[in-house]
């Protein structure tokens, strides 16, 4: 039998393939073409529009970062929002902390949600059953603009690249209603992609909040299945401290959320060290 390959198609001249084991799902939506399938390598894999989302292999260091680092940056948040996050993986790492009193997870794809407690049921470990959780099928864009002024104290956005349906989610408006929705200490995160190839991404989003939030930087993490290097993730606060704290100061949060020693990857020393940038990356930080 001859082996079936999955070309990812994010870049024109360069990328990475997977060996396929069985094609699980293969849905178009209205917003994306979606295909679920089993590798060889990776265990299960999520592919939207040829683009890699999410593999079980290596999900748990993105999911991490994306969502520690902000709730023990802010240092007690207990109302979250999330725009994208279809797997269900940032629902599940917010969750874990014990101040959180309300997540609402904003997806505007629900056949993403679908295919994931169908075919990813592992990523999510039964997060959408959890009270605190509430899941919406809409537009992130849609959902900041209605929200009530300063109901959030972090905003994290896992979307996909700013092309298509997760375009809005890198615009002023995005970033001015975010400002208005987070409380006084409230802060953003987003994917801001990988630097070495995607450098456009973190450059033009750190200007745009730069203009809505006075202290914006980023940190990085190494995701394997999102080739090129280091994955950048750029967080916007409106308070200094949040980028300030020490390793002993996070350690201390991370125990009281009952979060420290629950990580395959993410660790106080990780969450520190993760905003030293390499020239090559901090050059694309505005300001
Ligand atoms: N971690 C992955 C990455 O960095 O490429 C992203 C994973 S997650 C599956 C991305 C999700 O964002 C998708 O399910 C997509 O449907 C959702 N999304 C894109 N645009 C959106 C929008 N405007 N509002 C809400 N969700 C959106």
């Amino acid at each position: 039998m001859t082996d079936i390959w999955l070309n990812e198609t994010l870049y024109p001249d360069w990328g990475q393939r997977f060996r396929v084991k069985r094609e699980l799902a293969h849905v178009q939506t209205s917003f994306q073409d979606i295909v679920v399938f089993e590798s060889f390598s990776h265990g299960r894999v999520m592919v939207l529009d040829g683009c890699i989302q999410i593999t079980e292999r290596d999900e748990f260091i993105y999911q991490e970062m994306i969502a520690h680092v902000p709730l023990l940056a802010h240092g007690d948040a207990s109302r979250v929002l999330i725009i994208g996050a279809g797997d269900g993986g940032v629902l599940r790492r917010v969750l874990h902390h014990r101040n959180v009193e309300r997540a609402v997870m904003v997806e505007i794809d629900g056949e993403v949600v679908r295919l994931a407690k169908e075919f990813l049921p592992g990523i999510a470990a039964g997060a959408w059953d959890d009270a605190r959780a509430e899941v919406i099928i809409g537009d992130g864009i849609e959902y900041v603009r209605n929200a009530v002024d300063a109901s959030f104290d972090v905003i994290i956005v896992d979307s996909t690249d700013p092309i298509g349906v997760g375009e809005v989610l890198f615009s002023d408006e995005f970033y001015r209603n975010c400002a208005r929705i987070l409380s006084p200490k409230g802060l953003v995160v987003n994917q801001c992609g990988v630097p070495f190839m995607q450098a456009d991404e973190l450059s033009e989003t750190s200007a745009r909040r730069s203009r809505f939030f006075p202290h914006v930087s980023a940190y990085v993490a190494p995701v394997p299945t999102y080739v090129g290097g280091l994955m950048t993730l750029g967080i916007a606060a409106k308070e200094p401290a949040a980028l300030a704290r020490s390793v002993a100061e996070i350690r201390a949060l991370a125990e009281q959320q009952d979060v420290l020693d629950t990580c395959g990857y993410w660790t106080p020393d990780i969450h520190v060290g993760s905003f030293n940038l390499p020239p090559y990356i901090a050059r694309y930080l505005v300001g």
